[in-house]
């Protein structure tokens, strides 16, 4: 069988690993308007984290049942892909200062009254904070999240790519717009391609077919600090932004690409790598950060442990979740088309779970 997948980003990356495990007869072209290091793709900015409890503030309860389904399904995926470190469920910790703590209660609460298992949200005192993570000491109070996990997102961006590389049935037509997705045909400036199925991953890149598509700016910066370890994502409440903070330890292992050649990580023992994220601005600018959101996240960073003030920033990146009016997934299936788009802020806690469902509702029925 002969089968288009339209986007090398993370939605795609997940359609090609579900596909290869079928042991199908078949083969795969993946066509993208990038590389297939995945470098211009949202899945490649992310952060990673699975924070379906976090999500609930404003998000629908299907979002939190397809996130568990996705924690259930990402180990099986990094491990197939030789990522064996690359995930993580430690739970996530949040925090606010004293005069933000009715503001974190009040999103507790929220959570609490959306789903029953939110009663496993604990609150932590000052002492208990600092036995999870030490150099959290300077906060008196908390909550923790359990369940939550992380996924070290560039690095399965990475090795997604040596894994492809390997069969002699994917094909990577890289630097390929395609201008057009019909059933069965894949359509780029060289003319139409016929396959027996399409797949439609390319994220916020389908806007000619989906007319209601829109894209919301997200930035990150990457810091490295040599005397702040943190081990779980954290997030910090305040009335203007909520960031998080998302320990990346010393992970590039294992990625060897060109776009390595420029990065300033460095690659010092003991020097620990977070990521600090992330604005969320209805905007399609992919522009580079802009001063003002360098200060917002750099400042709430500072204040959650004062040596993050001698922290280096190394990296920053630009991206926009693809996203519909109501913030929810969408899959469309007919015979010998798919098409999987919307993941939002929410793309590595759904995939595994919304291209699961897509297949079985489409591709496997
Ligand atoms: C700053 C930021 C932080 C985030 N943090 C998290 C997080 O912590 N947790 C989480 O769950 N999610 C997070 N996300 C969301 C997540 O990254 C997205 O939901 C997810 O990447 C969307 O996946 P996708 O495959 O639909 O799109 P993408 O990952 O963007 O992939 C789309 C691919 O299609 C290609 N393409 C586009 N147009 C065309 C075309 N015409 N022809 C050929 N190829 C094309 C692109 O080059 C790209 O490779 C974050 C996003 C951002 C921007």
């Amino acid at each position: 069988m002969n089968i288009a997948i339209v986007g090398a980003g993370l939605a795609g990356r997940i359609v090609a690993l579900n596909l290869l495990r079928t042991n199908q007869d078949i083969t795969i072209t993946f066509f993208d308007k990038g590389s297939k290091e995945g470098v211009g793709a949202a899945g490649f900015t992310a952060a990673g984290m699975l924070a379906p409890y976090a999500e609930l503030e404003t998000a629908e309860s299907v979002i939190f049942d397809l996130g568990h389904r996705s924690i259930e399904l990402w180990p099986d995926l990094l491990k197939e892909i030789g990522l064996f470190d690359g995930y993580q469920q430690k739970g996530t910790i949040i925090t606010a200062h004293s005069q933000d703590m009715g503001e974190l209660e009040h999103f507790i609460g929220i959570l609490q009254r959306k789903v029953e298992t939110a009663e496993k949200i604990k609150i932590l005192d000052s002492i208990q904070i600092k036995d999870m993570e030490p150099d959290l000491y300077i906060h008196q109070k908390g909550f923790y999240i359990p369940d939550e996990g992380l996924i070290d997102a560039q690095r399965f961006i990475a090795f997604s790519v040596n894994y492809f590389n390997r069969y002699e049935n994917i094909y990577f037509r890289e630097y390929t717009p395609v201008k057009k997705i019909e059933t069965g045909k894949v359509y780029t400036k060289e003319g139409v391609e016929v396959f027996d199925w399409v797949f439609d991953t390319r994220g916020l890149g389908a806007k000619e077919y989906f007319h209601d598509l829109r894209g919301v700016r997200g930035e990150v910066m990457w810091v490295e600090a040599n005397d702040i370890n943190i081990s779980r994502p954290t997030r910090l409440m305040h009335p203007r932004y909520k960031i998080y903070i998302v320990p990346r330890g010393n992970g590039c292992e294992g990625i060897d690409l060109e776009y390595c050649s420029d990065c300033k990580l460095s690659q010092t023992i003991g020097y620990k790598r977070y990521i600090i994220g992330a604005t969320e601005i209805e905007s399609e600018d992919m522009s580079p950060i802009s001063v003002r959101s360098s200060m917002e996240l750099l400042s709430a960073l500072y204040t959650v442990h004062p040596n993050f003030g001698e922290a280096r920033v190394v990296h920053s990146e630009t991206n926009c979740r693809p996203a519909f009016k109501d913030n929810l997934p969408r899959v469309e299936n007919e015979k010998g088309l798919t098409r999987i788009n919307g993941l939002y802020r929410h793309g590595y806690l759904l995939a595994p779970a919304i291209v699961e469902k897509a297949l079985e509702e489409g591709f496997f029925k």
